[in-house]
């Protein structure tokens, strides 16, 4: 039988807030205004992951969709120095492909489906969801297509998640069309993009936001098993820190 593991974020506070980190058998997106932190949180969870336990990892490889090439291996070298492992070794654990449209990021989680069987991994990210998408389908015309075709990788992700033991890691924008974002009720006025075909599918759902000089601040926003309270955090040379 399958045991849902737990993976750290790299931040202690933001870990208590999440009783523990991001859990396998879930979907996990975090969202927020650029430069909050997405990407970095994205590159410590592909390191820690691959930790023992006891450091909050799950000891599993990683798999990574990138769809802004927005990926670093340099990045992961520096925060394995932190957490004291190999930086090569690190990178190797990790297997990044780079999506540069919508049908092949849909594509993308078959392929993948192979290297799950394994039972090796434990971490899916997906850096980010919607930008392919939203270069694809243009127009209100196209909307409604779009959407499905979210929803149904969505889905598929979420399905992933349960059979393969994974922590599914989604990083997502927020709406920058106010037309389009009165349509889904948001949290402090900042929406996640996606809407419904997003927010069905996410089990844990995590804004993200620019604090005071170098603080982030996090707030659950939805989760199953969390109340909605903040936590914060800095992006260092070694990830995201305390
Ligand atoms: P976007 O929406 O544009 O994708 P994002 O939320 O993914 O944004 P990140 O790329 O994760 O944002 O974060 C960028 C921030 O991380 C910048 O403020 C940058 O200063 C900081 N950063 C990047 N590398 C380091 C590092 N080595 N040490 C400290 N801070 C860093
Ligand atoms: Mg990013």
């Amino acid at each position: 039988r399958k045991r849902c593991i737990r993976i750290s974020t790299g931040s202690k506070q933001l870990d208590v807030a999440l009783n523990g980190g991001f859990q396998t058998m879930s979907v996990n997106e975090v969202y927020g205004e650029f430069r909050c932190g997405k990407t970095q949180m994205a590159h410590t969870m592909a390191v820690i992951c691959q930790l023992p336990r006891e450091m909050g990892g799950a000891e599993g490889k990683v798999a990574w969709i990138d769809t802004e090439g927005t990926f670093r291996p340099e990045r992961i070298a520096e925060i394995a120095e932190r957490f004291g492992v190999d930086g090569q070794q690190a990178q190797d654990n990790i297997m990044v492909a780079r999506a540069y449209n919508s049908e092949i990021q849909c594509e993308m989680l078959e392929t993948l489906a192979q290297n799950f069987a394994t039972n090796q991994y434990r971490l899916l990210i997906i850096d980010s969801l919607i930008s392919l998408f939203k270069t694809d389908y243009v127009g209100r015309g196209e909307l409604q297509e779009r959407q499905s075709t979210i929803s149904l990788f969505m889905r598929r992700a979420a399905q992933m998640a349960d059979e393969f033991n994974l922590v599914v890691f989604i990083t997502n924008q927020v709406m920058s069309d106010p037309g389009a974002s009165a349509l889904f009720a948001g949290v402090d006025g900042r929406k996640p993009a996606g809407g419904h075909a997003v927010a069905h599918a996410s089990t844990t759902r995590l804004l993200l936001r620019k604090g005071r000089g170098e603080e982030r601040v996090a707030k659950i926003i939805d989760s199953p098993d969390c109340p909605e309270r903040e936590a914060t955090y800095i992006i260092t040379t070694g990830g995201i820190n305390d």
